[in-house]
């Protein structure tokens, strides 16, 4: 057996248990491995009854003296057993699983662990873990378990120390992988070489070690620093890939290098309906230059919602187009690609460019400079080799596949990348350290500041004849409702129409439109053209629709269920109303406004992404706010992005590693380790 062994190979794992493991995508023994506790149950301190205090959680070693079913009238089991650890019997009991009579027996000398309590006036544990101890076992005769076995200090699995919990599926119990761990950890162990170059590992953990102790720490500092360890990885790994892809896309050769002619460029810029700021200005200037070298762009555009990234990328295509060549816009979703495709045609078409629509259920591409749509345009039709410039909008939503896009050709086109979500520097650097970052820091003048209020239950109703007044006066509104998968499941969409359903009821007088990723999308730009032409005059969602809308009409936006988002995503929500001049309104609710209210009333006060990404960050961790972002790039089972400090060491361990060595021919395995990790989710 090695890691690579799949489970299925192993005795015992039969179709349904595989099936729950591919659930969890545990398919090697490697991935077994890796499945890391994301917390652990103390059970560390082994006591006894007379010793212990009820409420405290404990581990006591003992004798079952009796062991019963009892089925109660709802014909509910319950097992219930007498146990005695020499100082003072205790009664155990579980529910629902009676065939621990089979595996437990009066006699039996068990270890468990779980919290005494007093039940019907008898001390008594309800639930405990337990594991037998197996005749021989050195902790029957020297009544401590802290005896050294080799392999690790403690021959306990489920009890008496800090127990791991894994994530698990339905039907695949911690319990089960622990077990499996167990049986596995010594014999592949000595199988794993630490890909990670000595120098770098420095005080660290050795990886092997970190392994065992994640699954096996003795004490919380055993968890800190194997955590340190195998964090460092994840972190350090996805560093030397974004820099190892970046110093690769350099010496990529341009498929079509361009000519700027910078007075023309002027001359449009001049007669766009506005002024470009400052920050638009900056960061055109840092694509223009990329642009006039004889390598691929591979650039970044971070910038709030409505902070005129759209615009820009515009230009850029118009200066393609000036050079003969076709522009591919990518959206990520049909909605998106239909605004964009009405925007830019309004922009460009007085100067001659021809915009065509290209997605699932739209095809119009013929003869046109710059094609608008969804991922559907990386049909061969349209990557062709007259392709000058690939714009993505919003890349995480996209995956790696699509991502790829014309990267691999012998010859590439100028890439140019845009997100609204707001990442720190220090992180951007890691997450994107394959691309080169512009930011717009500034918004728009005269954006009117988004009035934004968390509003108890009791003020509902005076909410809504809030937004009835003003849509009297020809506003309109976003409701946007619950978010409960971060997908758009059923679940979701369900949600959306019952509330739109109620909704209609509350207001029998406006006109409510229902958008959701799953209409068809003749439906949806039906409901958006209506809301655009002020027909529809309340716009119920899902949160996934969109966050790029641009109906500067819109100046409502209430938000149920903010407990459930997080602060720079709500900020990116709201970002929708207040993009014309009026004075705009986010009203949010929560389903529980005392715990939630400290947190969510930042948003009344704070209107910078960023900082709110940062407090984010703070308050709940960084697998909240970058959850979609990384399901779009990279996974961490360990690391934090948080941890601003551990980022930026990573980094500049990989950054000087590739210094040192460019391709890693003197570590051998830690380029293998990185094309392990990079092949899924780095294009190149
Ligand atoms: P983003 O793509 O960053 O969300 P957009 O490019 O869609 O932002 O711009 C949002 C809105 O602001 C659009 O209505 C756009 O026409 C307008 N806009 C963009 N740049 C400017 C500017 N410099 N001055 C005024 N309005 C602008
Ligand atoms: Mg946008």
């Amino acid at each position: 057996m090695n890691l690579q062994t799949p489970l299925t190979n192993l005795v015992g794992i039969g179709p349904s248990l595989s099936y729950r493991l591919k659930r969890l995508e545990l398919n090697s023994v490697e991935d077994l491995i890796y499945h890391f506790p994301f917390r652990y149950d103390d059970f560390s301190q082994t006591t006894t009854v007379r010793e212990a205090q009820i409420g405290q959680v404990v581990t006591l070693l003992g004798e079952i003296w009796s062991i019963k079913n009892i089925f109660t009238r709802a014909r509910k089991v319950i097992t219930q057993a007498i146990f005695n650890d020499g100082t003072s019997p205790i009664e155990l009991t579980w529910f629902h699983q009676s065939w621990l009579t089979k595996q437990i027996q009066t006699g039996d000398r068990l270890q468990v662990s779980g919290k005494l309590t007093k039940y019907k006036s008898r001390l008594s544990i309800i639930m405990p873990r337990w594991e037998k101890m197996t005749a021989g076992h050195p902790a029957l005769d020297a009544g401590s378990i802290n005896i050294d076995s080799g392999f690790r200090q403690n021959d306990m699995v489920h009890t008496g120390r800090l127990v791991p919990v894994y994530p698990e599926t339905e039907g695949l119990t911690s319990k089960w992988v622990r077990t499996k761990i167990d049986q596995l950890l010594p014999q592949v162990l000595p199988q794993i070489k630490d890909p990670l170059p000595d120098y770098i590992k420095d005080d660290m953990l050795a990886l092997t070690d970190a392994i065992k102790k994640i699954h096996y720490p003795d004490n919380w500092q055993d968890v800190e620093k194997a955590r340190e360890r195998l964090g460092f990885d994840e972190l350090f790994y996805v560093s030397l890939a974004t820099q190892k892809a970046r110093a690769q896309w350099k010496k990529k050769p341009l498929i079509h290098p361009l000519k700027i002619n910078k007075l023309d460029l002027g001359e449009f810029i001049k007669k766009l309906p506005f002024k470009l700021t400052g920050a638009q200005n900056k960061v055109l200037k840092e694509i223009t230059s990329d642009l006039s070298k004889a390598q691929p762009m591979n650039r970044l555009i971070q910038g709030e919602v409505g902070s005129g990234k759209t615009v820009v990328a515009t230009i850029v295509a118009y200066l393609v187009y000036q050079n003969g060549l076709r522009t591919l816009f990518m959206a990520p979703t049909e909605i998106l690609a239909f605004q964009h495709y009405g925007t830019i045609s309004k922009l460009l078409e007085p100067f001659g460019v021809r915009v065509g629509i290209y997605t699932g259920s739209k095809k119009k591409a013929k003869d046109t400079n710059v094609v608008v749509g969804t991922h559907a345009l990386l049909s061969e039709k349209l990557t062709t080799t007259d392709v000058g410039l690939v714009i993505i909008d919003e890349q995480q939503r996209f995956g790696v596949e699509q991502r790829t896009v014309l990267r691999n050709r012998a010859r590439v086109p100028h890439f140019l990348t845009m997100t609204a979500t707001p990442i720190p520097r220090t992180v951007a650097l890691t997450l994107y350290g394959d691309l080169d970052l512009s930011i717009i820091d500034e918004l728009p003048k005269g954006r009117p500041q988004i009035k934004t209020y968390l509003v108890p239950e009791k003020k509902r109703l005076d909410s809504y004849k809030f937004m009835e007044k003003k849509i009297k006066e020809g506003d309109q509104a976003y409701i946007v409702t619950p978010f409960i998968e971060p997908s758009e499941t059923m679940m979701t969409v369900k949600a959306a129409k019952v509330e739109f359903e109620k909704l209609k009821k509350v207001f029998p007088n406006l006109k409510l439109g229902l958008l959701h990723g799953r209409m068809k999308s003749r439906d949806k730009e039906q409901v958006l053209t209506d809301f655009k032409a002020n027909i529809v005059q309340i716009l119920v969602s899902t949160s996934v629709v969109e966050v790029g809308m641009d109906i500067p009409n819109a100046t409502i936006m209430i938000i149920e269920g903010a407990e459930k988002f997080g602060l720079a995503q709500l900020h990116q929500l709201r970002g929708r109303v207040g993009r014309g001049t009026k004075i705009s309104y986010c009203l949010l609710y929560t389903s529980d406004y005392s715990s939630d209210r400290r947190r969510l009333k930042y948003l009344e006060t704070t209107f910078d992404g960023l900082r709110l990404a940062e407090l984010d960050l703070k308050i709940r961790g960084g697998g909240e706010i970058f959850g979609k972002m990384q399901s779009g790039r990279f996974e961490f089972k360990i690391a934090s992005l948080s941890d601003i400090q551990m980022v930026e060491k990573t980094r500049q361990a990989a950054s000087h590693l590739l210094d040192l060595d460019p391709n890693l021919d003197k570590y051998p395995l830690t380029a293998a380790q990185l094309q392990k990790l990079a092949a899924d989710v780095m294009p190149d």
